[in-house]
């Protein structure tokens, strides 16, 4: 098989994005439109000039900046369209979408109208073939109460497709330690547990994600790469990695953990941690803003050295690691397979 053969091979299986935040996926001219609505004109290429970061809190400010742009409930709508547009493209039938509810707190929206909105635009999708679950996620820097307040409106829509409470931002702002409560009341709410953690701090901090918050998935854990017994316990433990390796390079996230000036995508631990034995998926993070889409993703895989096998294997992961009832993970792996073995692709154990 030649390369362009088998991109159109991983292009073709379908797939499961986990890591993908809303706001990070709104494209330039989408923010332009936006901003129109909101009676602004912004020129295109300050929204790609924005989209250009030097380091980790750089990319934090756009981030902050472009969410300015959402302030009605038509606006998620539209983002929710756009992406369900995107994904399905890739063939990607379910995705785990984070929103910043952390921020739209902040913002002082009704959260209530944001969500109704959101909803019926993921029934839309769901129509087209596209499955979406929602991610609650908290701001580290804004603190634990803060927190706490994101934490109890997830637990509130249970029952309406939120499946996780997560947290990102600034990982090292405020220590792991105080965010315990939060998640021991998360877990009493029967909602599954995120954290952003070995992206730009060390391995103690994934650790620490796991034994004190109870982590079921880290989002990127790169940290682990150089140390190996972070990897053993995530290994005994089950708890797979996020991986979205282009958002490492564009945050300058993977160049500070090799404590370097810049870091080339050869560098990233994907394959490393693959074939240790890790579970790992992949992902965009925040695809717009970072110029990236998951088929790019996969082909970075295949930049890296990694099979088509061998990337099968981690688009069946997506499902595998899905915060999805056990059954409709069984469907879904199993026409995964199905598809797979259609394309002439048998990866497992007979
Ligand atoms: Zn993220």
């Amino acid at each position: 098989m030649d390369r362009r053969q088998t991109e159109e091979l991983l292009a073709a299986l379908p797939k499961a994005e986990l890591h993908l935040h809303l706001e990070g996926a709104i494209e330039p001219d989408t923010v332009v439109e936006l901003s129109a609505r909101h009676g602004m004109t912004l020129a295109r290429e300050e929204v790609v000039a924005r989209y250009t970061y030097r380091d980790f809190l750089g990319f934090l400010e756009a981030f902050k900046w472009v969410t300015s742009f959402l302030r009605a409930p038509e606006d998620y709508a539209l983002l929710i369209e756009h992406l369900a547009d995107n994904l399905l493209r890739q063939n990607v039938v379910y995705a785990e979408v984070t929103l910043s509810v952390g921020v739209m707190l902040r913002r002082e929206q009704d959260i209530e109208a944001n969500f109704a909105a959101l909803q019926e635009a993921a029934r839309q999708a769901q129509a087209k073939g596209l499955r979406l679950q929602w991610v609650f996620d908290a701001t580290r820097q804004f603190g634990p109460e803060a927190a706490m307040e994101v934490a109890r409106l997830a637990a509130q829509r249970k029952n309406e497709g939120v499946v996780a409470f997560g947290m990102g931002g600034d990982e090292l702002s405020i220590p792991t330690e105080e965010f315990r409560g939060v998640y021991d009341f998360v877990a009493t709410q029967g909602l599954h547990r995120l954290v952003h953690s070995g992206e730009i701090g060390g391995a103690e901090s994934v650790r620490e994600a796991v034994e004190l918050l109870g982590a079921e998935r880290i989002g990127h854990g790169i940290a682990v790469m150089r140390h190996e017994r972070t990897m053993d316990f995530l290994a005994a433990r089950n708890v797979p990695l996020e991986l979205c390796p282009t958002s490492n390079l564009r945050t300058g996230a993977l160049a500070l953990q090799l404590r370097r000036a810049q870091a080339e995508p050869a560098d990233h631990p994907l394959r490393q941690l693959f074939d240790r034995g890790l579970g790992v998926t992949l992902s965009t993070d925040d695809p717009a803003m970072f110029h990236t889409d998951l088929l790019s993703e996969y082909r970075l895989g295949l930049d890296l050295g990694l099979s088509a096998s061998a990337l099968a294997r981690i688009a069946e992961m997506g499902f595998e690691f899905a915060f999805l009832p056990e059954e409709e993970k069984h469907a879904l792996r199993q026409s995964f397979r199905a598809r797979t073995r259609s394309l002439g692709l048998v990866y497992w154990p007979a």
